[in-house]
């Protein structure tokens, strides 16, 4: 099948069709990106700067690029000019740099926090009680040129389903408590970004606002 086609099957079996679709095109070439551009895609995830960078500068300029991998703090620097969503934040201190940047590119920095659900050691980001504190603190005010718009989380890789669903409801809940605390004036919990190729449909049930899916519309990387 096309990528066209691809895309057109992917939101037929959409369970919510508010959630926003990413296309995830890291290490795919222009031309196959430009044929789900084509097919009226505006959202593309990478994972890596130098090649969302390489991308960025040859492709339409309406594109919103989407970080989706684990972020450098001395790389934030080449993406915060155009960068549109950060998905990854997993550290403070990323945050900070992100401001710092987003203050010289005259602008302010839409990013998720992501959060460690997964049972796996290697999956980056913050755990709830890391999170309830940082949100609960005074740390995230002064940071006026991020705004945090809220949470991302990849599930265990696993073929158990019941494994993955109570990872994503996890997210959801903690999202929620989230919301119905006294947030800064910075950050919000309306988005919620959980759900690949494989697992987009178990996401949606559970309350997820924009999947990141790749290979499903792509084919599989090598
Ligand atoms: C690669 C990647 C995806 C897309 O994975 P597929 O299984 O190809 O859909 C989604 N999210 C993140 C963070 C990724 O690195």
């Amino acid at each position: 099948m096309s990528i066209k086609e691809n895309l057109q099957q992917i939101k037929n079996t959409f369970l919510n069709h508010e959630c926003k679709l990413i296309a995830v095109s890291k290490t795919k070439p222009v031309e196959k990106i430009m044929e789900a551009y084509r097919a009226g895609m505006r959202d593309f995830g990478e994972n890596k700067v130098q090649e969302m960078v390489e991308k960025q500068e040859q492709m339409p300029k309406d594109i919103h690029w989407h970080m989706i991998g684990h972020l450098q703090r001395n790389k934030v620097k080449y993406i915060a000019p155009f960068v549109y969503l950060i998905h990854g934040v997993d550290s403070f201190k990323l945050l900070q740099e992100i401001n710092k940047q987003a203050k010289k590119a005259d602008r302010v920095i839409p990013c998720l926090l992501q959060i460690h659900i997964a049972k796996e050691e290697t999956k980056f980001g913050f755990d709830e009680k890391e999170l309830t504190e940082l949100i609960e603190g005074e740390a995230l005010k002064p940071l006026k040129n991020v705004k945090i718009e809220g949470l991302m989380g990849m599930a265990t890789y696993t073929e158990n389903e019941q494994t993955i669903r109570s990872e994503f409801s996890a997210l959801r809940n903690l999202k929620t408590l989230l919301k119905n605390k006294a947030l800064p004036e910075n950050v919000q919990m309306n988005e919620l970004s959980m759900g690949m190729s494989g697992d987009y449909l178990i996401a949606q049930k559970e309350g997820s606002t924009m999947v990141r899916i790749g290979s499903a519309i792509f084919g599989s990387r090598n």
